[in-house]
């Protein structure tokens, strides 16, 4: 799948938003977004006026470059949320919750989301006692996540670790920090997830 690793600041500034996509560096005064916060290019400064459509859109791609994802495994994201009893929109952002690189990340045993992915692509991440290399792996209430016993010396866990007590957990995420492991108290609920998304656009985008 497609994936700008080279240039991550210039989709926050295309979104308007801090998306969190290069860990540390998000929370000083190098982002991006704190130093030029309009769109990048030669009319990034210009005034833009957005149909209806350019809105919708924008916020399907906000959200897919949020949780670094590809169109296809996006679509298929939401062909699910339709097929799940409930408010289509609110069952996406949970199934995008769900996902064992977003847990990692949330449990702050890593800077970021692609970090994350890495971290379980590359063998680090436990789900009940197994190893799990599949980032999409859709993690359940009563699933223990852990860092691998190897893996807990890690610089770069280290870090993450250090970087995520100034940040915090969500209520929703039961965290043992010192045993490098945690779990979810329950799926989130809208209200859990902060972030400025209207999911109902991406509803709506999807719709017509
Ligand atoms: Fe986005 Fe982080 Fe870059 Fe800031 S530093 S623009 S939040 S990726």
């Amino acid at each position: 799948m497609a994936r700008n690793l080279g240039q991550v600041c210039r989709l926050c500034r295309r979104e308007g938003l801090k998306l969190f996509l290069k860990g540390e560096r998000c929370y000083t005064d190098k982002c991006a977004i704190e130093r030029r916060n309009y769109p990048p290019g030669q009319h990034g400064q210009g005034r833009t006026r957005f149909s209806e459509f350019a809105i919708r859109l924008r916020e399907k791609q906000k959200v897919k470059r949020i949780y670094g994802m590809g169109e296809r495994q996006f679509e298929r994201y939401f062909a699910l949320a339709e097929r799940l009893a409930g408010v289509t929109g609110e069952n996406l952002l949970t199934l995008l919750e769900r996902r064992l690189d977003n847990i990692v990340y949330r449990l702050g045993f890593a800077a970021s989301r692609a970090q994350a992915r890495q971290l379980v692509r590359h063998g680090h991440i436990q789900v009940g006692g197994r190893t799990v290399t599949l980032p999409s792996f859709l993690v359940s209430v009563g699933h223990e996540i852990r860092i691998a016993e190897g893996s807990r010396g890690k610089k770069v866990i280290q870090e993450a670790i250090e970087l995520a007590q100034r940040r915090g957990a969500p209520q929703w995420i039961a965290l043992e920090r010192e045993q490098m492991r945690g779990s979810l108290r329950s799926l989130p609920a809208r209200a859990d997830l902060t972030m400025p998304i209207n999911e109902k656009l991406i509803v709506e985008h999807y719709s017509k």
